[in-house]
């Protein structure tokens, strides 16, 4: 089966590319068993692009040209969207944007996403969240003590994991922002998806639809409020509000934090004071949507520095060079098995540091390494780091 021409960006990167191969060091897909072969790397996906967009004579003679095969989709989706090929690349190609270009083509060309992708387009449609959970439970997390304002400086958007799956996270960000006299509010149930789980598998139509796309509504009730910020605890809701919202419906007119940020904000304006001791041996794990996409290094760090008589592990991979969990870039709900074992492996290496709580800031990376420990059979407990300032203010 052979389609149109690829969007003009990834044709002119699959002939930037050196064939160098750093990126190959870097992807996690190489880490799991039995994916270390050329077509999963980023280096091999980017050769197959470049002999689709030009194949040489002898391809164009015989018309054994490469094709856009089940095989190369599957390898195309063999991505957690963890930004490090991007960070990688030696000809600075801009992988965050072109991979999810290249689902959405592929999605447009009638070859993708896979089967359990296509299960969140249903949901999302019909529920506003991937997990088919009811719409009109989605503010069911929101404890009753909660100190609502009807003239909020700040909204919280809870997203759809701390809504459904990880609902301590969204009590705990309440808690602490109770804790520091924020006035804020929350979207409730006028609060739909973020549109995450959709842009990163190519189903992009449903989230940038100008009429009731995900982008038009939430921007609609950000804007219906008023309100100047806007703050999030999940890295995945962060990065869709922050890089793809503008880059689909232009620049915001809110300031928009992930929970980190502001909880660091609070702190050093001394509005916010930690008086318990870390629990445990704590090591951090960086999220890639705020790390290696926005590098939220530092803010997360000052704050566990900030629990009084408390120090951290550090990871062996830190900052820059996180291995990443697993979780992102609707890779887990496709491959769950392989998902786990990515979390199994940043459980092990936690262990190794002597750690016996890994701490993030993501909900996905959260159930994710939670699963992982599981799977690796190691005795590790796995917190959000809001959680942890709640307990301690
Ligand atoms: S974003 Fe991460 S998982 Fe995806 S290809 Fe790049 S390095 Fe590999
Ligand atoms: S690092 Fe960049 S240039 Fe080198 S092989 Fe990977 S994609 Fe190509």
């Amino acid at each position: 089966m052979s389609f149109g021409r690829l969007p003009e960006e990834i044709e002119r990167d699959a002939h930037a590319c050196l064939q160098c191969g750093y990126c190959n060091f870097v992807c996690p897909i190489q880490l799991i068993d039995g994916r270390g072969w050329e077509s999963y790397r980023v280096r091999g996906k980017m050769y197959h692009l470049k002999k689709y967009a030009h194949p040489g004579l002898l391809e164009r003679l015989t018309g054994d040209r490469a094709k856009m095969s089940k095989e190369f989709v599957e390898r195309v989706y063999n991505c957690t969207a963890c930004g490090y090929c991007q960070i990688a690349c030696h000809v600075e190609i801009k992988f965050n944007d072109r991979w999810e270009q290249l689902k959405q083509w592929l999605v447009e060309n009638g070859v993708a996403p896979l089967d359990r992708h296509r299960a969140l387009r249903t949901r999302i449609l019909a529920k506003h969240n991937p997990y088919d959970e009811a719409h009109e439970r989605r503010a069911d997390w929101l404890p009753k003590s909660a100190d609502r304002s009807d003239n909020p400086d700040v909204l919280f958007f809870a997203g759809c994991t701390a809504s459904y799956r990880q609902q301590k996270i969204a009590q705990d960000a309440i808690r602490v922002l109770d804790a520091a006299d924020v006035e804020y509010d929350v979207l409730g149930t006028d609060e739909w998806c973020c549109g995450s789980p959709l842009i990163r598998t190519g189903q992009t139509d449903v989230v940038t639809n100008e009429e009731n796309g995900l982008v038009a509504h939430n921007m609609r009730e950000f804007e219906r409020r008023g309100v100047g910020t806007v703050v999030t605890a999940c890295a995945g809701c962060f990065m869709t509000l922050n890089h793809n919202y503008q880059l689909y419906g232009g620049k915001h007119g809110f300031r928009l934090y992930h929970m980190t940020q502001f909880i660091d904000m609070l702190i050093t304006d001394g509005k916010l004071e930690l008086r318990k001791p870390l629990p445990s041996k704590v090591a951090y794990h960086d999220p890639c949507h705020i790390g290696r996409h926005f590098g939220l290094y530092e803010e997360p760090r000052r704050v566990l520095r900030s629990f009084p008589e408390s120090s951290y592990l550090e990871l062996p991979r830190n900052r820059q060079n996180s291995q990443c969990c697993g979780a992102g870039g609707g890779f887990k709900i496709q491959f769950n098995d392989r998902a786990e074992d990515l979390a199994s492996l940043r459980v092990k290496e936690a262990a190794a540091t002597g750690a016996d709580m890994l701490v993030s800031a993501c909900p996905f990376c959260v159930t994710n390494l939670s699963q992982g420990a599981k799977r690796a059979g190691i005795e590790m407990k796995v917190a959000e780091l809001v959680s942890l300032v709640a307990e301690s203010t």
